[in-house]
Order: C-alpha cells, then sequence, then structure tokens
C-alpha cells in the first residue's frame, strides 16, 4: 500500500466543511485520513498559525474552504475586509501549500467574481475580463487573485494548485445571519420566523433576479472529485445546468413550500437587487462528469429548511439568537 493521503479541509466547520465532511464519510477510500479544521484549531490570517497546522497534521492535500463569506448585503458593507481577510488567508495557504509540498491544493473562487458586464453564459476563461460588480468588488478582487496566484506556483514552483468555481451554495450547517447571510439561509430563518410570529415574510429587492444554486452536498461530491481526479491547473466552474436556473422570487415560493407558509409574502424595492445575473457554463464540468445527477432543487430545499428546523432551538446555529 501507498504512504497515506493526509487531506487537510480548512474552512471544515463551515456550510461547504460540513458538506465535504459528510459525503467524505460516504465517499471514504482506504489510506486517506481527513482533518477537518475551523478558526478555533487554526488561524491562518497568522502565517505562524498557518505554518503550526501543517506542521502538526502534515497534509498531503489541501481542500481549502475557508473565507470570510457573506451576502450581498455584507459586502456591501465590509468591503475592506472582505477583500483583506480572504488575501491574507490564501496567501498564507500557498505559502505554505508550497513550502510543506503539498500534492495537491484546491482553493475556492465564486460566480460572482466575474465581470459585471459581459456575454453570457459566462465560462471559466472569461475571470479577469472586467470590473466586477461593484457591490462585491472587495471578495470578487481578494478571489480573482486565487487564480492568479495558482499559475505563479504553477510556473515558478511546479505547484499542482487549482480552484473551483461554485455558483450561490445552501444546505446544512450555513450561516442563517438575518442581515449578513447569504439570501437562501437568509430567507429560511426570516420565513421561519413570520410564521412564528403570524407575521409577512419579506423578501428583498424585487425577487427578480436569476441566480443558479448548488446544494451543498451536491458540491462536495463534485469538490471530491476535483481533489482527486481533476487534472488541470486551470479552474473550474461548479453549477447546476443553466436550465436549472431561478429567480429570487421562485427561491422564496420553494421556501414557502418546504415551510408550509401560510401567511403573506411580500418583497421590499427599497432594498438591493445587486447583480441581475451571473448565468454560467458548467460545459465544462460536463465534459468530465456528463452523467452527474444534482439533487433536484426543491428536495435539495426540503432537506435545507428541515435541517433549520430540526436544529433551530440547539444553540448550534449560526446567526440565530435564542
Ligand atoms: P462559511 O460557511 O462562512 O465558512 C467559513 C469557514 O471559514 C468556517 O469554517 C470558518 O471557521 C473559516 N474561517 C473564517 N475565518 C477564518 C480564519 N481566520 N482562520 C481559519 N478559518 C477561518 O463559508 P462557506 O459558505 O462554507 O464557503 C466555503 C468556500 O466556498 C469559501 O471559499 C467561499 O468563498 C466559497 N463560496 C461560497 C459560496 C456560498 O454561497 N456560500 C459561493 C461560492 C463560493 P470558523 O467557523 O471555525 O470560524
Ligand atoms: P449573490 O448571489 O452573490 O448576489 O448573493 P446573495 O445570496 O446575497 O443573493 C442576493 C440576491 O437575493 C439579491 O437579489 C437580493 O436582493 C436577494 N435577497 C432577497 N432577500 C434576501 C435576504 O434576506 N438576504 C440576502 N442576502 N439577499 C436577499
Amino acid at each position: 500500500m501507498g504512504a497515506e493521503k493526509v487531506i487537510l479541509v480548512t474552512g471544515g466547520t463551515g456550510l461547504v466543511g460540513k458538506a465535504v465532511e459528510y459525503v467524505s464519510k460516504e465517499e471514504s477510500q482506504p489510506g486517506e485520513r481527513w482533518v477537518f479544521v475551523g478558526s478555533k484549531d487554526a488561524d491562518l490570517l497568522s502565517l505562524e498559525s498557518t505554518k503550526a497546522l501543517f506542521e502538526r497534521e502534515k497534509p498531503t492535500h489541501v481542500l481549502h474552504l475557508a473565507a470570510q463569506v457573506g451576502g450581498l448585503f455584507a459586502n456591501m458593507k465590509l468591503k475592506v475586509e472582505f477583500w483583506r481577510n480572504n488575501i491574507i488567508m490564501q496567501d498564507n495557504i500557498f505559502q505554505a501549500c508550497k513550502d510543506f509540498k503539498v500534492e495537491k491544493l484546491v482553493s475556492c473562487l465564486s460566480t460572482c467574481v466575474f465581470p459585471d458586464k459581459t456575454t453570457y453564459p459566462i465560462d471559466e476563461t472569461m475571470i479577469h475580463n472586467g470590473p466586477p460588480h461593484s457591490s462585491n468588488e472587495g471578495y470578487a478582487y481578494a478571489k480573482r487573485m486565487v487564480d492568479m496566484q495558482n499559475r505563479l506556483y504553477k510556473e515558478q514552483y511546479g505547484c499542482n494548485f487549482t480552484a473551483v468555481i461554485p455558483t450561490n451554495i445552501f444546505g446544512p450547517h450555513d450561516n442563517y445571519d438575518l442581515e449578513d447571510s447569504h439570501v437562501i439561509p437568509g430567507l429560511i430563518h426570516k420565513c421561519y420566523l413570520a410564521q412564528q410570529k403570524g407575521e409577512p415574510f419579506t423578501i428583498m429587492g424585487s425577487g427578480k433576479p436569476l441566480r443558479q444554486f448548488i446544494y451543498s452536498r451536491d458540491l462536495a461530491r463534485l469538490m471530491i472529485w476535483t481533489l482527486r481526479s481533476y487534472p488541470e491547473a486551470d479552474p473550474i466552474i461548479l453549477s447546476v445546468d443553466e436550465a436549472d436556473e431561478v429567480t429570487i422570487g421562485d427561491v422564496a415560493m420553494a421556501i414557502v413550500d418546504a415551510m408550509n407558509f401560510t401567511g403573506a409574502v411580500e418583497f421590499d424595492t427599497s432594498k438591493a437587487d445587486g447583480q441581475y445575473k451571473k448565468t454560467a457554463s458548467n460545459a465544462k464540468l460536463r465534459k468530465y462528469l456528463p452523467d452527474f445527477k444534482f439533487t433536484p432543487f426543491k428536495e435539495a430545499m426540503r432537506e435545507s429548511v428541515q435541517w433549520f428546523v430540526d436544529n433551530y432551538s440547539s444553540g448550534n446555529v449560526r446567526g440565530v439568537k435564542l
């Protein structure tokens, strides 16, 4: 048998990290050891603490998920923190992966990083073709640098580093903060409270923007495939098909159905809509995995809402203040 593969997952306590943990148990392979870490295990803003983590775990493979992450409204308010914290964390991870001779590093971009003014569908070659939407430019520019770092480390040091580009993600263990979260966890929490209090369920903006959403457990399967089998240094978009794009209004209705909410539904058009659409092509993914089956949106939504309802009172749900 070959040497043990040690797969270090940063951001292991987050939405995607928890999904990777769940799927890695189902799909584990002999000779692999998975290590999931959060900020209490190592503060990745510190190079010293990052190196101490690598010294301790001796990873052969790294899935770098840790990041400062948030929805439209958090991105609009904290552009400096989204820029700095992401740039610093990824710089420390890249440096440590090079120094500790990690065999493969997979980092995360996002479809939010693409240019605002673009043609559709967006593909992997378009990352640097123009400024991102101004609402999330701190996050977008920091994440775009991942693509540049992958190329520089490969060219100068021969490193095997790559990145995935997921669309908007949802699932169990999300951040349900009422102001700073992404739209699905924010609306699940708001619909739950509206149901409890007998109040209207209010959606921010017009409900017209279009998004592709990916269930965290589907994404986790694709990330594990990327880590094990994706051969390119160039990034790959991990998205549902273009035909599965939905409006924010559709999302709200799927939550209403999953929650059996019977009250009034309102749209607060005084709030921002953000980018109208970011339709991404998954042609590259389909070239590699033509038969991959995504969980149907409504089924994934039902599982996500059920997880929130079951865990609401546990005291361990991010963004829920009891
Ligand atoms: P998340 O749920 O907010 O989790 C963030 C993770 O980062 C947590 O595990 C957190 O640890 C860790 N972290 C934050 N600051 C840290 C620090 N200073 N040191 C060490 N760890 C730190 O994020 P996510 O939604 O799972 O996102 C995972 C990746 O996917 C990110 O790279 C994100 O940019 C990307 N992505 C997300 C979405 C989305 O819709 N959510 C869409 C596209 C791409 P603690 O909780 O222990 O503090
Ligand atoms: P994005 O996909 O990167 O833009 O980020 P979000 O997940 O924050 O989605 C933003 C879209 O959802 C915008 O069109 C918002 O107007 C809309 N939206 C509606 N209600 C909410 C909410 O409660 N929270 C968030 N974050 N967005 C909301």
